[in-house]
């Protein structure tokens, strides 16, 4: 089964059209949708025009749908009926691959009427009856299939509704994977946008991508470009393992660039997909029921991050999984990996924490030394959030002696508490007796890149400073440091290394460091 990557055309006249069809033919575009409703002082003979012309551009290999949008299924200007069924019609006599019909006019007698005859006049034209809802789910989104095949049962269904949130895709997911003939089902709205990069994992018959941000047609739409260089869309078949980062927000995680680089470069058949899973723990809990009650869908695994890192753990843990015993000591999961189980009862999911482990081994290298090296090694940690909790839970099970300086104090005293470690407020790194010292606040970050957590003069040439604020790379901090001779760490090298040891967890391969950092920045906002 194809499925084409489909651009629309919305140009408003011919010499729009034109431009639109040449960037569509020169970003891939597999198939194009002609949108004449969009076109101003639409008629017959400008819809041919338009038509011709994108055929001899397109050339024959890219087959063509004609719609002509009614106002109330998302047309963008309101013609006559009479007019869209003469541009239909004459793009069916004309030749076109496909035409798009709205089941709710086919119904109508006189409209289904005259569509039947041009396609019995020129039958090497299929018929698309299509149904939209911009609210969300359709109440029946099986009984809707079946009624249009029932119908017409030689046209193409397309069922297009509202997802206003990521669980409401999989009844798509479920549709287009039990249907045995073509068909499109796509979710609108950005938490329907997976829709559109596995349509083709699914075996829909048609994804629409956009021009640009600019130019979709629909909520939700990814971008050609989108399509082709993050997601590999031309590498993407029926056996394409799945993985994703669940968050929220989640657009702008660097996950979908990095793992989706590393999956093409390991040669691995895999697309990386950003979740937006939106509330909290009974969201995340359902979306992982779905995941889990559909191995065909084969999810591997997942990255997790803000704010579902507690709740992936417990999620876990009510369900029996594997813990990483660290994970459960931190009391937080950011790797989620699936294990398909014999039986639906065995199927489960084991949670992991790879940012102590990324972190680390990201101060192992830069340090030149092993996990046993940090036994007895004084370190001050400065600041008490989910990162330090996490380093600091890495550090004291390595042997480390570790201080935890905090603006807070009481967040101080309760880490270094569970972790058994000394307590300060920010005063105490004025006078500071540390081989390694670690930034787990946001001083520094961008924009305020003017500001360090560390007085200047506390460091020294015999310390080690790694700062896990990754934007900038380089920090005032890390210039500091280097100034007096210490050795430094960014925070790129945590970031890649967590990602390293996810893709591991996920793939059982090891990814590339180099193509990581350079993906990581190449692409931070
Ligand atoms: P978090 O849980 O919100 O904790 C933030 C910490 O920063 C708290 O200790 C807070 O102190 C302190 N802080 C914030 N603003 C401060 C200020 N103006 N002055 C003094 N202390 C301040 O955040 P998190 O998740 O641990 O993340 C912390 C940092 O880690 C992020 O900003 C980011 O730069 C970095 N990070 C790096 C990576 C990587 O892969 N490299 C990944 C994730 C995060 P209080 O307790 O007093 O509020």
């Amino acid at each position: 089964m194809t499925t084409y990557l489909t651009v629309p055309i919305s140009a408003k006249n011919a010499a729009e059209a034109d431009e639109q069809v040449r960037r569509a033919m020169a970003g891939g575009a597999e198939m194009l949708e002609l949108r004449t409703d969009y076109l101003e002082n639409l008629t017959v003979d400008l819809a041919q025009r338009v038509w011709v012309q994108a055929r001899t551009l397109a050339g024959g290999g890219v087959p063509l749908i004609v719609t002509c949008r009614d106002r109330r299924e998302g047309g963008a200007i309101d013609y006559p009926e009479s007019l869209r069924i003469d541009v239909l019609t004459a793009a069916i006599e004309a030749g076109s691959e496909f035409v798009d019909v709205e089941f709710a006019n086919f119904v109508h007698p006189d409209f289904r009427r005259r569509i039947e005859a041009a396609l019995t006049r020129s039958p090497g034209s299929r018929l698309i009856l299509s149904t939209h809802d911009f609210r969300g789910p359709f109440d029946h989104l099986r009984g809707r299939y079946r009624e249009v095949l029932q119908v017409c049962p030689l046209a193409v269904p397309k069922l297009v509704y509202m997802a206003s949130h990521i669980n409401d895709c999989f009844e798509a997911f479920d549709l287009l994977h039990e249907a045995d003939g073509d068909c499109i089902v796509l979710c609108m709205g950005q938490a329907g946008s997976i829709s559109r990069v596995l349509a083709k994992r699914l075996g829909g018959l048609v994804t629409f991508a956009s021009l640009d941000e600019a130019a979709g047609t629909a909520p939700g739409q990814v971008t050609l470009g989108t399509f082709k260089q993050l997601y590999h869309h031309d590498s993407i078949d029926r056996e394409t393992e799945l993985f994703g980062v669940i968050a929220d927000p989640v657009g702008h995680s660097l996950s979908p660039a990095i793992h989706n680089a590393c999956l093409a470069d390991r040669g691995i058949n895999g697309v990386y997909l950003p979740l937006l899973v939106q509330g909290g723990r009974d969201e995340l809990f359902a979306f992982l029921d779905h995941v889990l009650a559909r191995p065909w869908l084969d999810f591997k695994g997942f990255s997790v991050t803000i704010p579902h890192k507690h709740s992936a753990l417990d999620y876990v843990r009510e369900k029996g999984g594997f813990i990483e015993p660290l994970a459960e000591q931190i009391g937080a999961a950011n790797t989620l990996v699936v294990d398909p189980g014999a039986t639906s009862d065995e199927r489960r999911i084991a949670a992991y924490n790879t940012d102590y482990a990324g972190s680390l081994d990201a101060i192992t290298a830069g340090m030149g030394i092993t996990r046993e090296d940090f036994r007895g090694m004084p370190v001050a940690v400065v600041g008490a959030g989910g990162v330090s909790r996490a380093l600091v839970a890495g550090l004291t099970d390595a042997g480390a002696k570790v201080t935890i300086y905090n603006r807070t104090v009481e967040r101080a005293e309760k880490l270094a508490t569970d972790f058994g470690c000394a307590w300060s407020g920010l005063e105490g790194l004025s006078h500071l007796d540390a081989r390694l010292v670690v930034n787990c606040t946001s001083i520094g970050m961008h924009p305020k890149v003017g500001a360090s957590p560390v007085p200047a003069d506390s460091l020294r040439s015999d310390m080690a400073v790694f700062d896990t604020v990754y934007n900038p790379a380089e920090t005032l901090l890390l210039r500091q440091a280097k100034a007096v001779g210490a050795q430094t760490i960014d925070g790129i090298a945590m970031f890649v290394n967590q990602a390293l040891a996810q893709f591991r967890l996920f793939t059982t391969q090891s990814a590339n460091p180099t193509l990581m950092r350079n993906v990581v920045l190449a692409n931070r906002h």
